[in-house]
Parts: structure tokens; sequence; C-alpha cells
């Protein structure tokens, strides 16, 4: 009783009441499920993702968990998989996406489909993004069949094809569009977080629960056309030119949000004090000009974080070197924070501009514009607790990314979505990361993202 007391006040209740799962013994089956997900190709164009699904669909089924094979296009097959909860809590779901991006052979040091093990890594394309999510995802809902686990919510499986800048929405868009009866959920967990290594060990958690949108625009400034030999004040180049400088140097609004003012608050607690004086200048307006030029010049990630951000990334003009083009046109590759009026802003980018010559065309969007999820949730609170007690000392920040992913749509439908993944250095983040051709990732951080995910799901999902 005593000792129960005290486990409760630990808050260790979970693990007592999901029964003992021994992580040492299980290391052979995850090993040998990632490196078979490595081994099928699901490289897209064209993924074949069905293949991936038909071997989690047997390994499932195998245990006894009933599966169903969802497609738009029957080589591109998405899978859900449900453990039946009490229904005293709304659903989990757990998803991963089994499609990988290209790979050009002859850059890679291995068979990039080997999933050889090397000085300590497992290497191949996938090894990081996303199949240690995947291997994670299948190994929780394996061993929390296999325990038999009584559970207050469902626990959906959500393996999803078609993430990899496909255009042809054969996953999450499918699914939220046609069967979101299927993956509706009170919480999702997915990739888009991780942890980062220093001197051997865990120094902080991140936690994505925030992304920006892409809201890219196309800049169009019009002229006469003309011989190269007379100058003309319409010209197309010229005005366009002007737009892009002005939008290029355009200092955007700052604006933090719960997630990011979070964020640095406790980078800073993590910081040298050089660090830390630095991103606590940015919650005092008076002090936080200063310290945005710093992170302008030195960490663009964070600086990006700070505002919506505006950045030409391509020019189109001209047909000869003696010819003045009627027209010319820029590209602006635009992310909005989240809970930006997008219209607004594009209406004030025109007042930057202040050119009657050059106007803004928006281009369609691909993804939804979503909020920010709390960081009070039930969900949060798990990840916050599971992380510091699997990683003694470690910082958990929560992160925006100024990227997008297919959170996007599942919080645009009112799921609150939370970002994991495996640990690594930052050298190996920058070097070996997703989607290099030296994609790797540490043999001991796929065991301990499985074990980080089991804890994370059976925090919220057992019954105690
Ligand atoms: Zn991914």
């Amino acid at each position: 009783m005593k000792i129960f007391a005290l486990a409760m006040l630990l808050g260790f209740d979970a693990i007592a009441q999901t029964g003992s799962v021994d992580f040492e013994k299980q290391k052979a089956e995850i090993l040998d499920r990632y490196q078979t997900l490595i081994r099928i190709d699901t490289s897209s164009p064209p993924g074949n993702e069905s293949r991936a699904v038909e071997y989690l669909r047997k390994t499932l089924e195998a245990d006894g968990i009933p599966t169903q094979t969802l497609a738009l296009d029957p080589k591109r097959a998405n899978l859900v998989a449900r453990l039946k909860g009490n229904g005293s809590k709304r659903p989990l779901l757990i998803l991963a996406h089994t499609d990988v991006v290209p790979v050009q052979r002859e850059k890679w040091p291995v068979d990039p489909f080997g999933a050889i093990l090397k000085d300590g890594y497992i290497w191949g394309r996938g090894s990081t993004d996303d199949k240690p999510h995947l291997t994670a995802m299948l190994m929780t809902m394996l061993l929390l069949k296999r325990t038999g686990a009584a559970l207050d919510r469902d626990v959906i499986f959500l393996a999803e094809s078609g993430e990899e800048a496909d255009p042809t929405g054969v996953g999450i868009n499918f699914m939220v569009g046609q069967h979101f009866e299927d993956i509706e959920a009170e919480f999702a967990i997915t990739e888009g977080g991780g942890a980062t290594i220093e001197n051997g060990r865990v120094v902080a958690v991140n936690i994505g629960t925030a992304e920006k949108l892409p809201a890219r625009v196309r800049l169009v400034a019009n002229g006469t056309s003309g011989h190269g030999s007379v100058p003309r004040a319409d010209n197309a180049l010229v005005h366009l030119s002007g737009a892009v400088e002005k939008v290029g140097t355009w200092e955007t609004p700052m604006r933090l949000n719960d997630t990011t003012r979070t964020y640095f608050e406790k980078l800073a607690q993590m910081s040298t004090p050089e660090r830390a004086a630095r991103y606590n200048a940015l919650l005092n307006p008076a002090t936080a000009p200063e310290a945005e030029r710093y992170l302008a010049a030195h960490e663009p990630r964070r600086y990006s974080m700070l505002r919506t951000s505006v950045v030409p990334t391509m020019l189109k003009a001209g047909t000869g070197p003696n010819v003045i083009p009627s027209e010319a046109e820029a590209v602006l590759d635009i992310r909005a924070l989240p809970g930006e009026d997008i219209p607004a802003f594009y209406k004030e980018m025109t007042r930057v501009i202040g050119d009657p010559a050059v106007r803004i065309e928006p281009i369609p969007m691909t993804r939804p514009a979503s909020p920010a999820s709390r960081l009070d949730t039930e969900m949060y609170k798990a990840l916050e607790r599971v992380s510091k007690r699997m990683y003694q000392g470690a910082t958990v920040l929560p992160t925006m990314s100024t990227g997008a992913s297919d959170m996007a749509q599942l919080r645009a439908k009112g799921i609150p979505s939370y970002g994991i993944g495996p640990a690594a250095t930052d050298e190996d983040s920058t070097n070996h990361g997703a989607h290099s051709d030296v994609e790797r990732l540490l043999e001991p951080s796929l065991y301990q993202l499985v074990e980080f995910t089991w804890h994370a799901v059976a925090d919220v999902s057992v019954h105690r």
C-alpha cells in the first residue's frame, strides 16, 4: 500500500498499471521490424506504399489486431488499426507515413534500402523519416495488445501514404476528406519533434505543437515591351526588382504565441548566460529588436519563428538581351504564423511595395490554416512527464515548425496534434538527417523512441 502510494506520488501509476514491458527484451523485434520497413522501398514517386501496408497488415493480424486498408490509389494504400477502449475517453490517433523521398543511389555510401548497421547507426532512406515513428507506432499497438492493457479510449494507428510532397492527395487529404470517422480522435501524435543529444546525454526534448502555413504568392509586374536600345519608365524588370527588394527586406511584425513564448523561456533556462539574456530579451518589447537582429544573422530558423516570413525564391523575366519583356515575375515563399489574417497580410504587403505596376497573385494553398495545439492538454502534459522520466534533467521545449506537416490537416479538423521524434546530436540532425544521402539513426535512439511512444500512449489511454 505504501509502495503504491509512493508510486502514485511519483507519477508512476501509469507504468504500474500497464503491465511490465521489459524493453531490453523487445530490442531484437524492434530492430527486425524497423529494418524490414526500411528494406521495403517506398520512395515516392511512385511510392508503392501498399507493400509496406501489406507487411503491417500481416504483422498486426498475426497478433489478432484487425486492420482496414483504405486507398484512393490501390498501389498507395493507407492502413488503419484500432484497439478498442471502454469509451470513457475519446480516441487517441497515432500515425506515421510509409513513403520516403527518392534516392540518388550513386551518392549513397551504403545501400539506401539495406538498413545496414554500421558505427552504431542504422543507415538508409527512411531511417529517420519516417520509419522509426512507423516502427514505434506499430510496436506500441502490438505491446498494448500483448500486455492485455485495459484501455479508457480507443487507440487508432494510421499508416499513411503520400506525405512527402505528394500532389495526388492519396494520404492525409484522402483520410481526412473521405474517412474521417475512422481516424477522428481527441489527440494525435506523429513525427515533428525530437530530442537533442549533447555530450552523450539528452538535454532537450522538442515536442511539435504548431507550424507555419505556406501562403506563397507570385509578384507580377507589367510594362511596355520594346527594343532594348530604348529605355522606358515602365520597364517591368525595374518595377519587379524594386518590389522584390522591398518585400525581401521588409521586417514584418514580431508576434509570439503560447508555443514560441514558452519555447524561448525554456530555451533561456537551459542556455549559457549570454544566450539566455538574448532569448529573454525577446520577451520584452523594449529589448526585443536587438535580440531579433542577432537571431536574423546567427539563428535564422529561430528568427523565422518570430514572424510571418517573406522569402523571394524565384525570378522569371526576359527572352533576349535586346528585348524589353512586357512581364516579369517573382515567387515569394511566405510562411505565415498560426492565426495570421492572410488577406490583410497581402494588403499590407501591397502597401509596402507601393507600386501599382506590381500585383500580388496568391498561389493556391496545399494545406489548411491550423491553430497551434494547446500546452495544457492531457496529451501534452503526458509527453512532458514521459520526457522528464526517460531523459532525466532534459528541458521540454514546445516547438513551432517553420515548415509544414500533415498535422496541419488534423489540427484544422480540431484534433490537437503533437510531434515527437528520436534523439540525435546536432551534428547528426544537420548532416545525416531526413532526406540526406547519408540518412542514419543511432541504434539506441530507435529503442528509446519506441519506449517513449509506448509510455506516452499508455499514460493517456490505459485504465488506472
Ligand atoms: Zn516525415
